[in-house]
């Protein structure tokens, strides 16, 4: 598949600070690739750079072969949504929709096909500021994609939206990518959310990337085990003469395994404890997210 974003060895620094260093990634056609890392690690900078609003100190930058901070033209084909997007706050969606519309000499069925796609339909009189913070997400969407762009750019389309909203417009961007062909770039601090949808992941951390890959590789066989029992300091000191470390976070035991193996020998040990007698209510095993990563 064709490369669409390049970044080769590229260093950004605000002053003493460098929010880049010496980053490479590249972007394919059709991919939905999250950039992750937590706050600070340096997402925003990569992401404006790499649409050209900030002038690189080095490396090269290109988006279909082209630098977009020398030749703007190279963003055309790419729609942009940031965190708290921000449209004109008393004009009803619709009437915003059109008038961008002729901005880029789309008819109204686009404008139509766009309201269905993002799930405005209903909504679409309403003003911006009448919407909900996931609709106003939709709405922003909807504004990115009436050019018909080839990209999306999303800096942390999720982080201002409660749990259920934002796996709705983690779904949304999925069905985007599918539907419409479109490739996707979503930068979050939340791992285990960006794992179902995207198809590569980028960790950042101190503007460095410290791993690419696709969901299952950046996981691997990390497992984090939380478990629910009556006194959770008794299977502490069993566990860990066994050579497990764990946390206890609000009566739960937490305990990270790096391979299957382990895991295995965790469940086993926990059916130990339960036939001694130790009350177990439950055990899950949940998403790592990127701190059990960085350290894995
Ligand atoms: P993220 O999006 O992952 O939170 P950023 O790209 O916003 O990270 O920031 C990376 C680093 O660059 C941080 O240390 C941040 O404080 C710094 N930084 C970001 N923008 C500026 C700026 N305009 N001036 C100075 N420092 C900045």
């Amino acid at each position: 598949m064709e490369d669409l974003i390049v970044l080769e060895n590229v260093t950004k620094r605000y002053g003493k600070i460098t929010a880049l260093n010496d980053v490479s990634l590249k972007v394919k056609k059709g991919e939905i690739m999250a950039i992750v890392g937590p706050n600070g690690a340096g997402k925003s900078t990569l992401i404006k750079v790499s649409l050209g609003l900030l002038r690189k100190d080095r490396g090269t930058v290109l988006i279909f072969n082209k630098d977009p901070f020398y030749d703007p033209s190279a963003r055309e084909k790419i729609g942009v949504i940031f965190e708290r997007p921000s449209l004109p706050v008393s004009m009803p969606i619709i009437e915003f929709l059109s008038h961008v519309s002729k901005i880029y000499n789309k008819d109204f069925n686009t404008i139509k096909e766009v309201i269905d796609l993002v799930g405005l339909k209903g909504s679409e009189n309403k003003a911006f500021s009448q919407l909900s913070a996931g609709q106003r997400q939709r709405a922003a969407i909807a504004h990115a994609l009436i050019a018909e762009p080839e990209i999306i750019i999303a800096d942390e389309p999720t982080s201002n939206l409660d749990p259920v909203e934002r796996n709705k417009i983690l779904d949304l961007f999925l069905k985007i990518n599918k539907e419409r062909d479109l490739t996707i770039i979503i930068s979050s601090h939340v791992l285990p959310e960006v794992l179902r949808v995207s198809s590569k992941i980028t960790i950042m951390k101190s503007g460095k990337i410290l791993k690419v890959g696709e969901p299952d590789d950046i996981v691997k066989n990390i497992s984090i085990s939380r478990i629910r029992c009556k006194d959770p300091f008794a299977i502490k000191d069993f566990l860990e003469k066994n050579g497990f470390s764990l946390n206890i976070e609000g009566g739960n035991i937490y305990v990270k395994t790096e391979d299957s193996e382990k895991t295995s020998k965790l469940l086993n040990l926990i059916s130990e404890i339960v036939k001694k007698g130790q009350q177990i209510y439950g055990i899950e095993l949940i998403e790592p997210g990127i701190e059990e990563i960085l350290e894995g």
